[in-house]
């Protein structure tokens, strides 16, 4: 039988494909501009980001990471407080509010979502509490409205990781715009992705962006003065350039993304393993297609025999990760977390997934729930 071409879980070239022009003339303007830090690339990019997540500000800094460490620091946390966050996250989101000196304290996550469980923060709240950090996960917006009520009442900051979730909506209400901060990454494989790292930190506070773009830039507002001790965080001027193209495809890219969704919905509706939700008062913005199987390892088998990519994101919780085991958490603290990282299995999802290749990675399936032991 003939070899069959590989599906890929994502496709960045065939993404670069698809706007090739484009990009190729933004890099070289940037060349020839010889300005190569900053300027104006990343000036409009941060306006028009701004503006797409329906904010005043937007800072751009050189990774998703360094976006959740400044926001962090903006909002003034350092030694002795405490953040509460998701223990079911990528590491980033716990290594920023450990860069600050503060000590992140974790929460169980909502099984329909995977996003932190909101009747579980009050409990984790202490005098030392300073802000809540819920993340999107895959796309999917937190219970946003229930967060910001708690740390209302508690008069701490809320700072959004919405790292996977570029226009991603909750009541209308845009990802980047609900908290006091938030936090996104374009890292290359991100709904909206850089040819190399990037971030941002988006809020509606004037004085916590100035602060923003004086830590990222070594804590100067004018050149050789430094007010604060700042960082080496700059986004770079071909990333910006970049940026500025593939925003404006980003919508496009999402409702394929959505396209695709609810086609899987269809397709996978037979096979009986667990799909993805989207609450009704959200978008989501399938930045990974999670679904869940307790036949994970059957399933991934058969899609793998079938030259189908799959990933899993993640396969083991913060608070079991051997880097922070010093945070003093053990199994069995966060089962829902647990859970989900035995059983989640993501599907290839990218704007360019063909019609073809989607019903393969859906024939598979079935095949593979059907035969478990296969
Ligand atoms: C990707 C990601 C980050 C980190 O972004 P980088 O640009 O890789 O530093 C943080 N949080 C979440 C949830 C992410 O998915």
């Amino acid at each position: 039988m003939k070899e069959q071409r590989r599906v890929r879980l994502v496709d960045l070239q065939a993404q670069y494909r698809s706007i090739k022009p484009e990009i190729d003339r933004a890099v070289l303007d940037v060349l020839e501009s010889g300005q190569f830090v900053l300027g104006p690339e990343v000036r409009q990019f941060e306006e028009e980001f701004a503006a797409y997540c329906r904010t005043r500000h937007a800072v751009g800094v050189n990774s998703g990471t360094s976006a959740l460490h400044l926001a962090c620091l903006a909002a003034g946390i350092g030694p002795g407080d405490e953040v509460i966050t998701t223990a079911f996250t990528f590491v980033a989101t716990i290594a920023a509010i450990l860069y600050t000196g503060a000590r992140p304290v974790l929460v169980d996550v909502e099984p329909a979502t995977l996003t932190i469980d909101p009747s579980l923060i009050e409990a984790k709240m202490t005098p030392r509490t300073r802000a809540i950090v819920p993340v999107h996960l895959f796309g999917h917006p937190a219970a946003v409205d229930d967060i910001t009520a708690i740390a209302s009442r508690h008069g701490v900051m809320v700072i959004e990781d919405a790292a996977q979730a570029h226009g991603a909506e909750y009541r209308g209400r845009r990802a980047g715009s609900m908290g006091q901060l938030a936090c996104f990454s374009f890292y290359p494989g991100k709904n909206l992705g850089a040819y190399g790292e990037g971030g941002a930190v988006t809020t509606n506070d004037e004085e916590l962006a100035r602060r923003i773009r004086m830590l990222r830039d070594w804590g100067c507002e004018q050149k050789y003065r430094h007010d604060l001790k700042g960082f080496n965080y700059r986004l770079d001027a071909i990333q910006g350039a970049i940026l500025r193209v593939k925003l404006r495809h980003l919508d496009a890219w999402t409702e394929a993304r959505r396209r695709l969704a609810r086609a899987y919905r269809e397709l996978l509706a037979p096979s009986g393993i667990e799909l993805p939700i989207e609450r009704d008062e959200c978008r989501h913005v399938y930045h990974i297609y999670a679904v869940r199987s307790a036949e994970r390892s059957a399933l991934a088998a058969a899609l793998t025999a079938d030259r189908i990519e799959t990933g899993i994101h993640y396969p083991i919780p913060v608070h079991q990760q051997p880097a922070y085991a010093d945070l003093g958490y053990h199994r069995g603290d966060f089962p829902v977390a647990e859970r989900a990282a035995e059983t989640i299995l993501s599907l290839p999802m990218y704007a360019e997934l063909s019609p073809a290749d989607q019903e393969r990675v859906a024939r598979s399936i079935q095949r593979g729930a059907r035969n478990p032991v296969a």
